[in-house]
Order: C-alpha cells, then sequence, then structure tokens
C-alpha cells in the first residue's frame, strides 16, 4: 500500500477515513498531534509553539519540517500525513525529503465537500472525551442513545469551533490556503479528489483503489 497525503476541508471525514487506514497498519502523522504533543511537555519550545497555535496562526516552516524529517527518518510502514503540508514551502521541503529517504510510493487525497454539506456536518458533530466521534445527522454515526458515548457512557461534547459562524470562516480560510497546494500536486500527477456526497464506503473502496493502484 502506498502512503497518503491526506487534504480535506473541515468535517469532510477526514478523521473516519484516517482511522479505517490505521487498521490496515498505516502510521498516522499529524503534525497537529506532534505539536501537541510538545506543548505537554511544558518545554520553552512548547510554550512558543502554544502562543501561536492559540492565536490560530502557523508554526514555521522549519519547526513542522524538521518535526515531520525526525518521524520520517525511522518510519518503516505506510503512513498517513495529516495537517501538513500546509504551505507551498512545506510542499517543497517535503519532497525533497521524500528524495533524500527515496519515499517515492505516495498519493493525495483531497476530500471534496461543499460548504453546506460541511456545515451540516459540522453542526451534527459530537465527541467523547474518550475520542469517540458521532453525528446526529448521519444514522450510521448517531449515538445509540441520545447525547451519550456508546463506548464509555459519558456526556458528550459539542465542539466550541463547530457553531455556524467560526466553521464558515475556518472553512474558507481552508479552502484559500490549500489552492496552490492541490495546484502543486496536481502538477506531480499526485493528485486524487473524491466526492464525499456518496456512501462512506464507497468512499473506503476508493481510497483503497487509489492506494493499491
Ligand atoms: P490541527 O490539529 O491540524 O488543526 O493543527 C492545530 C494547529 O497546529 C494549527 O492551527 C497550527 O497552528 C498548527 N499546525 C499544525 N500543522 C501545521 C503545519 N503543517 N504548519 C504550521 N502549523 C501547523
Amino acid at each position: 500500500m502506498k502512503s497518503v497525503i491526506f487534504i480535506a476541508p473541515p468535517a469532510a471525514g477526514k478523521g473516519t477515513h484516517s482511522k479505517r487506514l490505521q487498521t490496515l497498519g498505516y502510521e498516522h502523522i499529524s503534525t497537529g498531534d506532534m505539536l501537541r504533543e510538545e506543548i505537554s511537555l511544558g518545554t520553552d519550545l512548547g510554550k512558543e509553539i502554544s502562543e501561536i497555535i492559540n492565536k490560530g496562526e502557523l508554526v514555521s516552516d522549519d519547526l513542522v519540517h524538521s518535526l515531520i524529517k525526525k518521524r520520517l527518518m525511522h518510519i518503516d510502514k505506510p503512513f498517513i500525513l495529516d495537517g501538513y503540508p500546509r504551505t507551498i514551502k512545506q510542499a517543497e521541503n517535503l519532497n525533497n525529503l521524500f528524495q533524500e529517504l527515496n519515499i517515492q510510493d505516495y498519493e493525495v487525497i483531497y476530500l471534496e465537500i461543499s460548504l453546506e454539506e460541511a456545515m451540516k456536518r459540522a453542526l451534527g458533530r459530537l465527541s467523547c472525551s474518550c475520542g469517540e466521534t458521532y453525528n446526529i445527522y448521519n444514522e450510521n454515526f448517531k449515538p445509540k442513545k441520545d447525547g451519550i458515548c456508546d463506548k464509555c457512557g459519558k456526556a458528550l461534547i459539542k465542539r466550541s469551533d463547530d457553531n455556524e459562524e467560526s466553521f464558515k470562516v475556518r472553512f474558507e480560510t481552508f479552502m484559500n490556503s490549500t489552492k496552490p497546494i492541490k495546484e502543486y500536486y496536481e502538477k506531480k500527477n499526485k493528485l486524487h479528489s473524491i466526492d464525499t456526497m456518496q456512501d462512506d464506503e464507497k468512499i473506503t473502496e476508493r481510497i483503497k483503489e487509489i492506494l493499491n493502484d
């Protein structure tokens, strides 16, 4: 199986599909997770990162590059890159790193979704502190009991930024910043777009087809 760079607007289903790939033996590499890990260590670097993330800005290209490099240098299985690259400079750095490490077997998957549909999904999204996620507008992802986690029985919570106004801003910011990255991978013949207005199982099948090709 090939490795994958996942690019998806908020609420397009990246989390669900990443989880499915992990069950197939993929390693999930999220720059957001790695940065939060550094923050939790309470180092000087962690404090610096925390300030940047809290302002909603991006951390420097050099910093995320060094984190990604450390992870990819020791990897021995296919991986999912989640949240990286986010700028053209990062895409170029990643390309150089892939050459250095002789990583050629990868594809870029873009999950397509309209603002209206993404908004609907985001507004129905609920999560549990144990990590489970639900959606009250999707029969397959509804909790069995309203507002309660199927897995651990705790009360479900709504993300504070899953409200109409801030979701729209997040979605549009993502679309604008992603455009040049999509074009970058399109030129390399690496970009595959999948319409997410279809059954989840079909999307999984299409992802597998792309990664097995
Ligand atoms: P995420 O969990 O992917 O939404 O990332 C959370 C935050 O971490 C982002 O809002 C950025 O501040 C930072 N971050 C994550 N990935 C990157 C990246 N590739 N480049 C720069 N900053 C990033």
